[in-house]
């Protein structure tokens, strides 16, 4: 029987870690460039949180009438209030369209037009001619898109012969004393064995974190345990503040009703029947980026207009819609809705709050996906060896604020990016550099520290203090009195670790354990987002401060930088925003007022 401290090391070109969309797409891109490739994944791969995408993929494919990517870019940057980098935000666009074909090629049974094209439905901040009309431009596997899109990158990942490594779990990165990646170390959650990964490049694709909230649409294991690793390495997160609330998730449940649903004709209501969002948002109304709807519903609510015993939802209506376009484009949510909401959507409207959806902040990269770290006067430093993909990383296309379908575009576009940029800079089967014979050692006794502990407090209790202390003070609005009684309760929390009392000791499952290493991964987040909340000072798309309520460019034009040491110390630096575009086929856009 092996035991913790069994250790195997194991050598690849390219080692994957993810196996959600993005992750499988890197890998398969490694795999056909010749690169022996692992991809080692906590859950078995088709149960990462990509396949609960529900709306669907966005790419100006102009099936549904006029579009162009450069409409795309400009309401991506829009949608970002100017804090995305727009060379990588032309990059996604213009390879957009391409990559929704190869995923077409690939198999995913897209909802087709009449005429068999493609079907793509209107969603929010979505315009033709830079703001004139609303565009439709998200590509749709009825409401399960993300399910689609992952079984069928997966199935390529098996017919390319992508090594796995399941139910696995990484702990840190392998750093070498000159600064570059040469690997991760992972432990086997069934056996506690301990596996050490060598290979010259390694690409963080973990996802998100939502967990850190008490309410979030995400999956369990949306952990980000590759930005803690990223942090325990000694490197920066980026725009961490920005946390998406999406306006959507059912009451009392957190469950996602897709924006869909409204780019289907569905609308919002207040306690008076009112369609307030028209108030808000005169043009786009109920299909208004989501930071500006997730505001006004919390404003009606503020204000007293919520629906129910304790006016604390608002309303959502698909009742008026015809039931067989209810049952051909949002199958899912009529389940979801009667399920998690005993509501049957022809007949009557589902109750809704703000939730937290997605993190626009994470690992900091440039267009190709290198993760970068300033270094002698240099913002844009590569890290070498170090690369990372989907929600875990900050490319940044989506800035201050995502839009809906273009967290899927952005898996695939750069997933396929980190292929092909390892493939410009390196040849399989190179040789690789000897690893440090304790290479991995702190991690081992990290969590040799955690199975032993025997303190007072269950995991569980600490979790749900951080989550309640998030959704308290690190909400829709924010202020400043308010986040720093936050930050001092969180670090109250965050020191309640050293308490955690551990129930399990075995090493067979190790689910305690394995729970326990995603908390402290969720405690470093918890402290970077709600100090850069702190720190940044003024209101910009998904960062809402009451007492800077105007986004501020002379001083505020700028990602944050944040580094969380292992006392939960933080320290601040910033970086540029890429203003700039990679080619000439499109201008850069200048900031401008957000109206909607
Ligand atoms: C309910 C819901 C609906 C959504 N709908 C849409 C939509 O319609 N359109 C859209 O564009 N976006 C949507 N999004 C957002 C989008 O789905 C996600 O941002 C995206 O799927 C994230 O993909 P990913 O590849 O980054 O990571 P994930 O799919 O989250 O996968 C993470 C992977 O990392 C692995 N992993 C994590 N930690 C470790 C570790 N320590 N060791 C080993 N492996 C690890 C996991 O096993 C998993 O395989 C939705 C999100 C949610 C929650």
């Amino acid at each position: 029987m092996p035991n913790a401290y069994t250790i195997v090391d194991h050598t690849y070109d390219c080692v994957v870690v993810g196996a959600g969309g993005s992750g499988l797409r890197a890998a398969v891109g490694l795999v056909q460039a010749g690169f022996k490739v692992a991809c080692i994944t906590k859950v078995y791969p088709t149960r990462s949180h990509t396949v609960a995408a529900q709306g669907g993929i966005n790419a100006a494919l102009g099936n549904m009438g006029e579009d162009d990517w450069r409409y795309h870019m400009f309401d991506t940057v829009k949608g970002s209030d100017w804090l995305g980098d727009q060379d990588a935000i032309e990059y996604m666009t213009k390879n957009a369209p391409q990559a929704v074909y190869e995923l077409e090629h690939f198999g995913v049974p897209f909802s087709r037009t009449p005429d068999g094209r493609i079907y793509q439905r209107p969603f929010g901040g979505q315009s033709i001619r830079f703001g004139e009309a609303q565009a439709a431009r998200t590509c749709a596997a009825a409401d399960r898109t993300g399910h689609a899109l992952l079984h069928t990158l997966f199935q390529q990942a098996l017919r390319n012969k992508v090594e796995f490594y399941h139910e696995y779990f990484a702990l840190d990165l392998l750093m070498d004393d000159d600064g570059a990646c040469r690997g991760v170390v992972a432990m086997c959650i069934e056996d506690g064995t301990i596996h050490r990964f060598r290979a010259h490049v390694t690409v963080l694709a973990t996802g998100g974190y939502g967990r850190v909230y008490h309410s979030c649409t995400s999956a369990h294991t949306c952990t980000g345990d590759g930005n803690a690793m990223v942090l325990r390495a000694g490197l920066p997160l980026q725009d961490m503040e920005f946390v998406q609330f999406h306006p959507t998730g059912i009451y009392g449940v957190g469950v996602l009703i897709t924006e869909g649903a409204r780019g289907e004709g569905g609308y919002l209501t207040n306690c008076n029947g009112e369609r307030f969002m028209e108030r808000y948002a005169p043009k786009a109304k109920d299909l208004a980026s989501r930071d500006v709807v997730s505001r006004a519903i919390m404003i009606e609510i503020m204000e007293g207009r919520g629906c129910g015993p304790n006016k604390d939802y608002v309303e959502l209506h698909l009742e008026h819609l015809p039931p067989e376009i209810l049952h051909e484009r949002l199958p899912g949510i009529m389940e979801t809705a009667r399920i998690c909401a005993g509501v049957d959507i022809t007949k009557e409207p589902i109750p809704v709050v703000p939730t937290c959806h997605y993190n626009m902040g994470g690992i900091p990269t440039n267009w190709r996906t290198e993760v970068v770290c300033p270094r002698d006067g240099d913002p844009d430093a590569v890290v070498p060896g170090l690369m990372a993909v989907g929600e875990a990383a900050c490319t940044s296309v989506h800035g201050a604020n995502r839009l809906g379908g273009n967290s899927l575009i952005d898996l695939v576009v750069f997933g396929r990016a980190a292929a092909i940029h390892t493939a410009e800079r390196l040849r399989p089967g190179m040789p690789h550099p000897e690893l440090r014979r304790d290479a991995g050692q702190e991690s081992i006794d990290r969590i040799d520290r955690l199975r032993n502990a025997r303190g007072s407090l269950t995991v569980g209790q600490i979790r749900t203090e951080m989550q309640k202390t998030m959704q308290h003070y690190a909400n829709v609005f924010r202020n400043g009195p308010t986040l720093e009684e936050g930050c001092r309760k969180l670090a109250e929390v965050a020191k309640s670790l050293e308490d955690v009392r551990l129930e399990d000791r075995s090493l067979v499952w190790n689910t305690d354990l394995i729970e326990g290493l995603e908390l402290q991964n969720l405690m470093l987040q918890a402290v970077a987002t709600i100090h850069s909340a702190l720190y940044r000072t003024e209101s910009r798309g998904a960062h809402a401060r009451e007492d800077y309520p105007e986004r501020d460019d002379v001083n505020w034009l700028v990602h944050t930088l944040v580094w969380v040491d292992d006392r939960y110390q933080v320290r601040f630096d910033r970086r540029p925003v890429h203003l700039y575009t990679l080619s000439n086929e499109v201008e850069p856009i200048p900031p401008q007022k957000r109206v909607y």
